[in-house]
């Protein structure tokens, strides 16, 4: 090689001239380089292939190596080389290669190998091949100790080298020779060769590839021989090279068959030839397989993740062969190697693919269970970070591979498991069915399926009671597990009996009870929730479509063990639940469309549990007893029915159990059959068999339920008037009165206890069960009203009465009467109380117990001599009969007159005003009552014997005279005191008898006697209160008394005023007495109680109105100092401003009333004329708005109008007014609701007896006090003020209208200095 220097300037290498070089080589290998050099392929060549001879300075050769290297990087070199010379430097690279070698020149080697693999790569074929060619031929025989170099070479070559392995000429050699040198001591060229072993196999050029002729070689121990050197390499080394290349030949290897039979399947044909083996020189089965365990943890260790995953793949190639593997994981397991793969795991990362290779690894270990879960137990909280980090990915390769493994520990040593690792597991399965709850099932059926069983392992576990958040886990994923399987429309059928099983294990576990009390709560309604919505979804569909009777029997177990649960109103609810979803009918289609024993079986247990819930009583035995000789089909069931069963036992029971289905279905208005079918079949059992039940069943039991089922379909089919047979009935008649029942025992349909109740031919049974009913109710009240809607009720009973249809309310009489003439105390206690008590619940009621003749039995209670308890109910009842009775009901007054003359008896033989005792009080209230009703002309009989009752008089006159006594003091008896209750007692009967005085002796009557003194104590012979007493009452009373007072004096009043105007006769009182009256009322004019200050103003009306009677009475009003007070604060609060933002008070409205009697005078006072001057008027008009107008202020302008105060611009100002006041009250009455019914309230206790006679006493003249009649008084009194104003007019045209009034000047009064600074003089 030379180079001749030339610095001519390039020429183009197509012109160039041809130079030969020195040594004469021809022209055509010397090749130009683009720096302007030549290189002689041939020198170059010939120096290459001389580099083994020792007279060769290596140092040519590696000059002329990197003289090559940087040409066949060169293009200008490359292009001549790759046309004509391809071949040419292969050979003599080989040799130098080879040369380097034999000289154990490293350095030179490694040069010459570059430069061949360069070669190669740039030249392609055929240098490559050729290079391949020698090489192998190299390789294929002696020893390898010096030709690192080459092998490295080769297997670059072998790398890049399309088709390579064609070009090795003794593929077999080669392979042996490799194989053999695996046992030099050398890392380097074990590696080396691992790698050219590895390529061989890769290009399927070994021998276990059928490449040659076997001839007489042994594969077997060819194989043998290898796979123990190279897991002896994978032992001994610690790089990471060789291992990687170790573990790469012998995967492909292992993937080879012919191989793979060679590590484990002779395990087999080991065992017959053992004693051969054993004189081989190979190791024995075991050894290998320990050797391969011990070889592959070094790389499980290593920090190359190639190696790792290699490693792994290599144990799970092994593992997964079809081959018996049994030895290889006893020998793996013994050998710790799966701690060494946990630990893989822990130092992962979650690296997925280490996490994909060890877990399907750790996946075939549990194969071997029974030794694997030793190592799994340690390994276990290694694999709960990888279990969370694969639940968060969808559809991960070895999402289900963990989960299972998670499983078998948890089947397989459950006690290890911590408390918060249970509760972590929990944790993250939710969160992988969370992810599901809104798509299709985005994962594996065996993902879902160990989620749903791993689930139930936890609810298992010994301590699932003490995790904390676990219901609310497990609340979660039922929920989603059910819906996703249950309600969803993808295919899950081999998911559902797993999801269903979740839930019953929930179920379980909530049932077992738990220290986290509400969180399991929840989870049970959580479940129930899912029952009755998903569930009880998939049951009706499945009467359409299903053909799944596993999931059927499944759902119908859960049902069961719900309903079979043994406290608590749960099961109630379900089984309510159950049956108003149509069950009885729901069940039979079940029946029909699986027709198994076992179905029928499951579905007759859960009717019996909901018999059983909703019947009681345990009705629910008699289908268990029966259920398999039950029909399926509801026609039949009916057939049998209709069947005499005297001679047959089991017919007999299962009459028994379909009497009870059927009786089950009335509550729901489910018809298993037309009611027509039904009852006659019913009718026919009932002739044919009568009630005799089989001796098991217990037979007082079983008549009730018939009687009622009887009953009730009596009840339907009457109206749809369906005949009947009027024998059946006549037997069921005859048994209900001769065989023992109890209608209160179970649970009754209204329609059946309503047809009973109209039956006259058995009301003495009937009869008999009420006071039954009577003597519980009083036991014990609070059972019988929580139990409402189960059995008979006194709810129940007292509709039944207003319904008006039954004859309870006659029985419930006649039954008191019985008791009164036959019973105890107690059981007329019972029956008044439960009287009382229809009454609470329906006061209308009250007119049918007087058409009864209830009034009657009361006269024969007071005739006994009763404890103070059972006449205290009764006097109650009499009370609340007489106050929500329509009065019409009062008609036969004979039976009230015994009973008032008893009472009166009672009262006034017994009384004692200082004792607290309630029950002369409310006889009191009760006397209160008739004489009201007597003021409508009803019991005026009872009401005379009242108010002559010369004895009551008497009573009377000592209390008041006691109270007048008192003075002042007697503001202290109120209400609270026994006196002052007392005392408003009797003021209330006297104002009541005054009243009805009016109506029944009115003729017989001279008012004026109660204006009268007289020291007679026995004044009077009625009851009645004389004006002073009223007069002293109600200026030292109380509150109360005040009110009953001025209410009585009013009554009083009203009625002298209307019998003097009537007979015009003189007033016989004193000028002191009747100015003591005006002096009472009007110190109380100005009262807190506005009804006691419209009272007292409403009496000075009527007393001013006397004025005209004569002159006595002139003097008396004229004298008052008082009343001409009262104008001028009126008048000054009228005029006052800020007037328009507030309406009147009660007081002014008063006032008012007052100013129109006071104008109404035949002679007005000076002083009146002169305080309502025209300057006035037009301030009170100027602050009236229409808001703050009532009925009294239009009167008042109505009678000044009248009186000619008003000039015309304030009529017309008024008239305005009026107009916008009419026009608000008509659109206000369009919006406003209309008047409350008034709500009867029973009473309970005197309080209620005194707050219902104040309530009738001051609503005498019906319903006044709202704002309806507020309103109505207002637009009256416009309607006057405006017929007035007309009726003036017309005056005004025919006739010349008087001179106006002027302001005068001579005011009086004590206002005038306060007027003049006031803003009214102003204007
Ligand atoms: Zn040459």
């Amino acid at each position: 090689m030379e180079s001749d220097g030339d610095t001519s300037p390039p020429r183009s290498p197509t012109a160039a001239p041809l130079h030969a070089c020195g040594a004469g080589h021809p022209a055509s290998h010397s090749l130009p380089t683009s720096a302007g050099g030549r290189v002689c392929l041939s020198c170059a060549a010939a120096l290459l292939s001389s580099a083994g001879a020792a007279s060769t300075p290596s140092h040519h050769v590696a000059h002329a190596l990197a003289n090559l290297s940087l040409a066949l990087a060169d293009p200008a070199f490359l292009r001549p080389l790759r046309a004509a010379h391809p071949r040419l430097l292969a050979a003599p690279l080989a040799e130098a290669l080879e040369g380097a070698a034999d000289r154990r020149d490293a350095a030179l080697a490694a040069q010459a190998c570059d430069v061949a693999v360069d070669l190669a790569a740039v030249v392609g074929s055929p240098a490559d091949s050729e290079l391949v060619a020698r090489l192998a031929r190299v390789l294929s025989s002696g020893s390898l100790v010096k030709h690192v170099h080459t092998l490295h070479c080769l297997g670059l070559l072998l790398n890049s080298t399309k088709d390579a392995a064609a070009y090795i000429g003794d593929k077999c050699s080669l392979v042996l020779n490799l194989v053999n040198d695996l046992r030099l001591p050398s890392d380097e060229i074990r590696g080396e060769i691992l790698f050219v072993l590895y390529k061989l196999a890769i290009l399927n050029a070994t021998p276990w590839d059928n490449i040659c002729e076997i001839g007489d070689l042994d594969l077997l121990a060819i194989g043998r021989s290898l796979l123990q050197l190279s897991l002896e390499v994978l032992l001994k080394t610690q790089n990471d090279a060789v291992r990687l290349n170790c573990v790469a030949l012998l995967l492909t290897l292992a993937k080879k068959e012919p191989f793979d039979h060679l590590l484990i399947s002779n395990q087999s044909s080991n065992n017959c030839i053992e004693a051969e083996s054993m004189q081989t020189d190979y190791m024995s089965l075991n050894a290998s397989l320990v050797l391969f365990a011990e070889a592959v943890k070094g790389s499980l260790l290593s920090t190359n993740l190639e190696v790792q995953t290699g490693t792994l793949d290599l144990i799970f190639h092994f593992l997964s062969s079809d081959a018996n593997i049994c030895a290889l994981l006893q020998t793996l397991i013994d050998e710790n190697v799966a701690d060494y793969i946990f630990e893989v795991l822990r130092l992962s990362g979650n690296n997925d693919l280490l996490v994909i290779s060890s877990i399907r690894v750790l996946l075939l270990f549990a194969r071997l269970e029974e030794k694997f879960k030793e190592k799994l137990a340690i390994g276990f909280s290694t694999l709960l970070p990888v279990l969370h980090y694969v639940a968060e990915i969808p559809f991960h390769p070895v999402q289900s591979h963990v989960l299972r493994l998670v499983w078998i520990c948890m089947v397989n040593c459950s006690g290890i498991l911590s408390l918060p690792q249970e509760e972590q597991i929990a944790c993250t399965l939710t969160a992988i069915l969370r992810r599901n709850v809104n798509g299709e099932l985005d994962m594996s059926s065996e993902t879902f399926i160990l989620v749903c069983s791993i689930l139930i392992e936890i609810l298992k576990s010994p301590h699932a009671h003490d995790i904390e958040k676990l219901p609310s886990f497990i609340e979660e994923t039922s929920k989603y597990a059910i819906s996703l399987t249950l309600s969803h429309e993808c295919d899950s059928t081999i998911l559902i009996p797993h999801s269903l099983l979740l839930l019953k294990e929930a179920l379980i576990f909530c049932l077992e009870g738990s220290k986290y009390i509400a969180s399991t709560k929840d989870l049970e309604d959580s479940i129930m929730g899912t029952c009755g919505t998903i569930l009880l979804q998939w049951l009706q569909s499945a009467v359409v479509d299903g053909n799944d009777e596993e999931t059927l029997a499944e759902i119908l177990q859960i049902f069961q063990i719900i309903l079979s649960r043994a406290s608590d109103k749960k099961p109630l609810k379900f089984a309510e639940l159950l049956a108003s979803s149509s069950w009885f009918t729901l069940s039979f289609g079940f029946m029909g469309l699986f027709s198994t024993d076992h179905v029928k079986s499951v579905v007759h247990l859960v009717t019996s549990s909901i018999v059983d819930r909703v019947l009681g009583c345990n009705y629910g035995e008699t289908i268990r007893d029966a259920h398999i000789y039950l029909p399926s089909d509801p026609t039949e069931m009916m057939y049998l029915l209709g069947q005499c069963s005297t001679e047959d036992f089991n017919l007999a029971s299962c009459q028994c159990a379909i009497l009870s289905i059927l009786y089950a279905c009335s509550f729901y208005n489910e018809r298993l059959c037309a009611n027509n079918q039904i009852l006659a079949s019913v009718e026919q059992y009932i002739l044919l068999n009568g009630g005799n039940f089989p001796y098991e069943i217990n037979g007082s039991i079983m008549l009730t339920l018939l009687v009622h089922l009887y009953a009730f379909v009596r009840g339907i089919s009457y109206s749809c008037s369906i005949p009947h047979s009027p024998e059946a009935e006549n037997t069921l008649f005859h048994l209900i009165i001769h065989k023992d029942w109890d209608l209160l025992v179970i649970r009754v349909h209204s329609v059946a206890i309503k047809w009973l109740f109209q039956k006259q031919e058995i009301m003495e049974p009937l009869a008999f069960q009420m006071l039954k009913f009577c003597k519980t109710f009083c036991e014990d009240e609070t059972v019988m009203l929580s139990n409402s809607s189960q059995l008979v009720d006194i709810q129940m009973i007292s509709e039944l009465v207003l319904s008006g249809e039954t004859t309870i309310s006659s029985l419930l009489v006649s039954l008191l009467d019985q008791m009164i003439k036959e019973g105890t105390e107690d059981e007329v206690f019972s029956v008044v109380s439960v009287i009382a008590e229809i009454l609470m619940i329906s006061p209308r009621s009250s007119d049918q117990f007087i058409s009864c003749g209830i009034v009657g039995s009361f006269h024969g209670i007071y005739c006994l001599p009763y404890s103070s308890r059972s006449r205290t109910v009764c006097s109650y009842l009499i009370f609340n009969i007489l106050r929500s009775a329509n009065a019409s009901t009062f008609g036969q007054e004979d039976e009230w007159l015994p009973l008032a003359l008893k009472l009166l008896e009672f009262i006034t033989s017994g009384i004692d005003y200082t004792s607290s005792s309630q029950e002369h009080k409310i006889v009191v209230g009760i006397l209160c009552l008739v004489l009201h009703h007597s003021s409508s002309e009803f019991l005026i009989e009872p009401a005379k014997a009242i108010i002559l009752n010369s004895s009551l008089v008497s009573l009377m006159d000592v209390i008041v005279n006691k109270a007048c006594v008192k003075g002042p003091s007697l503001f202290q008896h109120n209400q609270e005191t026994t006196f002052g209750e007392f005392l408003i007692l009797v003021l209330l009967l006297v104002f009541f008898s005054l009243r009805s005085l009016h109506t029944i002796l009115e003729a017989s009557i001279d008012w004026q006697d109660f204006l009268q003194y007289s020291d007679d104590v026995q004044s009077f012979s009625v009851l009645g209160l004389p004006c002073h007493d009223l007069c002293r009452l109600m200026h030292f009373g109380s509150p109360s008394i005040k009110l009953i007072a001025s209410q009585c004096l009013l009554e009083l009043l009203t009625r002298i005023s209307d019998q003097r105007s009537c007979i015009n006769a003189e007033l016989r009182c004193s000028m002191g007495y009747l100015k003591s009256i005006i002096a009472v009322t009007e110190g109380l004019v100005f009262s807190e109680d506005s009804k006691v200050a419209g009272n007292c103003s409403a009496c000075l009306s009527v007393i001013l109105g006397w004025e005209k009677f004569g002159s006595q009475e002139k003097v008396a009003v004229r004298e008052s100092k008082w009343l001409r007070l009262i104008m001028e604060e009126f008048v000054v609060a009228l005029t006052a401003p800020g007037l328009t933002s507030k309406s009147f008070t009660s007081q002014q409205k008063f006032a008012a009333n007052i100013a129109v009697s006071l104008l109404r005078l035949s002679q007005v006072p000076d002083w009146l004329t002169s305080l309502f001057d025209g300057h006035l008027i037009s301030g009170i008009v100027a602050n009236l708005c229409a808001r703050n107008v009532t009925a009294e202020i239009v009167n008042l302008f109505s009678e000044l109008m009248a009186r000619k105060y008003l000039n015309q611009e304030h009529i017309v100002d008024l008239h305005n007014l009026f107009q916008v006041c009419r026009r608000q009250v008509y659109e206000g009455s369009s919006k406003a609701p209309l008047p409350e019914q008034r709500v009867e309230k029973v009473v309970r206790s005197t309080n209620d007896v005194l707050a219902s006679l104040f309530a009738l006493m001051l609503n005498q003249g019906s319903d006044s006090g709202t704002v309806q009649a507020e309103q109505q008084r207002l637009l009256r009194a416009i309607d006057l003020f405006f017929q007035e104003s007309s009726r003036r007019e017309q005056q005004c045209v025919t006739a010349p209208s008087p001179p106006q009034r002027q302001g005068t000047s001579t005011r009086l009064g004590i206002l005038d200095q306060d007027r003049a600074a006031g803003p009214v003089a102003q204007a």
